[in-house]
């Protein structure tokens, strides 16, 4: 097939191209098969619009040669003239849209609803440099720009355009369409809106440029700093940009399918992911009313047509937009807002309900559960969390708006794609029908007691920690023992994610190896990070990890049982090659803090044991997989909320009551960590445990020890292990966001 295609379009053999030209050639055979596949795609009357500011796709190529069924032959061929897919893959930048959990979630539901063949397209924006690429310059984080867009790539240009009106000027939009290839099935879009001014060359030293320019900036970066206020006016601009753009597409794709707009709710599905597309709300409504629709009736349509995803009860991050920026930035939906806001005032005096607060300022979430017919939450716990605690207000007025919907991830990325070995395993030895249903996987439980399987288990992971170790050494020149238990916390980086808990630890385990107490294993700790630019004490906590980096390595006493390397630039890409080398996952947020968690899953699915609280999914996997194969500690949400609403915690008291806690700590500010880091920083990062420790580190630390030490201690006996990694692989299909959308559908959008 490539051989043909080579001579049509180059005119060479495939022995002869470059490896970019077998990339463009890949792309090309790529988007002629989905665009057949688009013909024979049967549409219902209904469809999803699936709205987001972020879609974390990662690289696409492998994903859509498997899904179009073509990877193995694809392989095959390339190998036939020596050339190996992986290197082809690796020529593709990967997008840079999205931040972290929430965008890959919106990610890993594009390929399940084409999956499912159901008919439903992503909307978001075409960020030019996306989100920062992190680098490490003197054990800090450095942000640089991250370019990712090239003359070829998956984008398509397409014709429709809409007009958007801001406060003083207006700006026309250009569409980008990605295809979406489901596994086996139909193929759908994921529409990224762009402007034609934007202007890469207004960026200066990093990711520095001047924020109040929006025609040339509106969609340069994902979450532009918004520790300025023309920072906050320019995510309202993008926001704003994004739902016009999105509402325009979607009455004009439900008129062309023979909607008359009153009927719009039978058309179009509209699933509002966090509160960012919040303002698709009062926008609908605008555009309806401007097709003539009485406002009444609009806010009557838009109401059965638009569902929202909670993902946090981080206070601090449940937007809440100044009035007057609404004002500056989109002044036509303001009156819109203002009546939304009137209506709910008259029906209920309660003022954590308002849509507008006493300071005038816009609740976007309060908008969304107001104006939405649906709210749900991302697994059992943080759903029961905002039912009985922190939405309880609205939960009682409106009960049958709440509904929970577990997280998933797509297997296809995140087994097939990231790990080949042992779905090879898996094939042979449970049949192929878990690719389809994913609770198939329970198959593997029969072979529990197998010795055979559990050895190959062992024997790829082994391989699987080698590939890792081997892209360590080629990408940032570090060594580490293939031999050793591999300790992994990669996510973004957060407080509430707690990894200062992980280096506290690593700092304890530092001290006892000087004591003379040497583990019988060697402990490679990894960790991957990006910290928000602005947010100073996640930088802190990546330069206390930067810094025991290097320690350790300078240290021939302790490195041959310790070691911590830090990921640069964790991403999509990388996480495909962490992950499948896992022994341990550390899941260790602070109960009732992290709404989910889908690394979580992943890690489980390639055979990782869980380390981790009672929190997010964590405690449906804890379920599914039983007390003897994860690792839990640490105090319980209820515990942790009840003393946040006392008000009296006091990390000073634990830290002065145990020995443990104090060592670790002091070793912050002590000489060897000075000698190495800036400081400033460390100094910061001690005071703030020491005086604050807002998500409360210090009262699970003592418990977080002992079960680390349980989870090595259980390592040593490898057969034991092998088999708490199959029973986490067998348990992992309720984990399929393939289950997870098909609950979406059942239950919210009915396509
Ligand atoms: C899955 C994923 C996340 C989310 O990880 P959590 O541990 O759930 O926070 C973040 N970043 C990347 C690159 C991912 O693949």
């Amino acid at each position: 097939m490539l051989k043909e295609k080579a001579t049509k379009t180059y005119g060479k053999e495939l022995k002869e191209l470059t490896k970019e030209e077998i990339y463009f050639l890949l792309l090309d055979v790529c988007k002629e098969m989905s665009d057949e596949k688009l013909t024979t795609c049967k549409d219902g009357k209904k469809k999803l619009y699936y709205i987001s500011a972020e879609f974390l796709i990662g690289k696409l190529l492998g994903n859509n040669l498997i899904n179009l069924g073509i990877y193995e032959d694809v392989k095959k061929e390339l190998a036939e003239v020596d050339v190996r897919l992986a290197e082809i893959e690796e020529i593709e930048n990967e997008p840079s849209l999205g931040n972290g959990g929430l965008g890959r979630l919106a990610a890993c539901f594009l390929d399940s609803i084409a999956t499912l063949g159901l008919h439903g397209d992503g909307v978001g924006l075409n960020y030019h440099l996306g989100l920062f690429k992190q680098e490490f310059v003197k054990n800090l984080q450095k942000e640089e720009e991250n370019p990712w867009i090239t003359e070829k790539s998956w984008l398509r240009k397409q014709s429709d355009a809409f007009t958007v009106q801001f406060g003083d000027f207006a700006m026309k939009s250009v569409l980008y369409d990605m295809d979406v290839i489901g596994y086996n099935n139909r193929v759908n879009k994921l529409h990224l809106f762009d402007v034609e001014e934007v202007d890469e060359g207004i960026v200066t030293d990093g990711i520095e440029f001047d924020k109040s320019d929006v025609k040339r900036n509106l969609t340069l970066f994902l979450y532009p700093d918004d520790s300025t206020e023309e920072g906050r006016l320019l995510r309202v601009y993008q926001q704003y940009f994004m739902v016009s753009c999105g509402a325009q597409l979607i009455l004009k794709e439900a008129k062309d399918r023979g909607s008359n707009l009153h009927d719009l709710a039978d058309y179009a599905v509209v699933q509002i992911n966090d509160t960012h597309p919040s303002m698709v709300i009062p926008e609908l409504i605008r555009l309806l009313m401007a097709e003539g629709i009485d406002i009444k009736e609009a806010i009557s349509i838009v109401e059965k047509t638009c569902a929202y995803t909670n993902h946090t009860i981080l206070a601090e991050a449940l937007e809440k937009w100044p009035m007057h920026y609404l004002e500056t930035v989109a002044p036509a939906i303001v009156p819109i807002i203002r009546v939304l806001d009137a209506i709910k005032k008259a029906e209920y005096s309660d003022p954590s309900l308002a849509i507008i607060d006493g300071e005038n300022r816009v609740h976007m979430a309060n908008m969304d559960i107001h104006y939405g017919f649906s709210v749900n939450g991302v697994a059992y716990l943080h759903t029961e969390i905002l039912k009985n605690t922190e939405l309880k207000q609205f939960y009682d007025i409106y009960p049958d708006k709440f509904n929970n919907k577990t997280n998933g991830i797509t297997f296809r990325r995140w087994l097939l794609h990231c790990n080949p070995e042992l779905t090879n395993l898996l094939d042979e030895q449970i049949g192929e029908d878990y690719k389809k249903d994913a609770e198939n996987l329970k198959k593997l439980l029969e072979k529990k007691e197998d010795a055979e399987v559990l050895d190959r288990l062992l024997t790829i992971k082994n391989q699987n920690k080698k590939v890792l170790a081997d892209f360590l050494k080629d990408t940032q020149d570090v060594t580490i023992s293939t031999e050793g238990i591999f300790d992994i916390q990669v996510k973004r980086l957060h407080e509430y994610k707690r990894q200062q808990l992980n280096i506290l630890y690593a700092i304890h385990k530092y001290l006892e190896i000087k004591a003379g107490k040497k583990p019988s294993t060697p402990i490679v700790m990894i960790f991957g990070a990006k910290a928000a630019p602005a947010y100073t004490i996640a930088k802190d906590i990546i330069h206390l990890i930067l810094c025991m980096q290097e320690l350790i390595e300078k240290d021939e006493e302790v490195k041959p049982y310790l070691q911590i390397v830090m990921i640069e630039n964790y991403n999509v890409t990388k996480a495909e090659v962490v992950i499948p080398a896992c022994d341990i996952s550390e899941q260790i947020s602070l109960a009732s803090k992290e709404a989910s968690g889908t690394g979580n899953m992943k890690f489980m699915l390639n055979g990782a044991v869980t380390l981790g609280t009672e929190d997010g999914a964590n405690v449906e996997i804890h379920e599914l997989v039983g007390d003897d194969n994860i690792y839990i500690f640490g105090e319980q949400s209820e515990t942790v909320i009840a003393r946040y609403e006392r008000g009296d915690y006091r990390s000073r008291d634990y830290y002065e009551k145990s020995p443990v806690i104090k060592a670790a700590v002091d070793f912050i500010v002590g000489d060897k960590l000075l000698e190495i880091g800036h400081k400033e920083s460390l100094e910061r990062l001690y005071n703030e445990l020491l005086n604050k420790d807002w998500f409360m580190t210090f009262p699970d630390m003592e418990d977080y020890i002992a079960a680390k030490e349980k989870a090595y201690a259980d390592y040593e006996d490898r057969t034991a292990w092998a088999k708490k990694m199959l029973v986490n692989i067998a348990k992992a299909g309720f984990f399929s966001s393939d289950r997870t959308i098909a609950e979406y559908n059942k239950d919210i959008w009915n396509l």
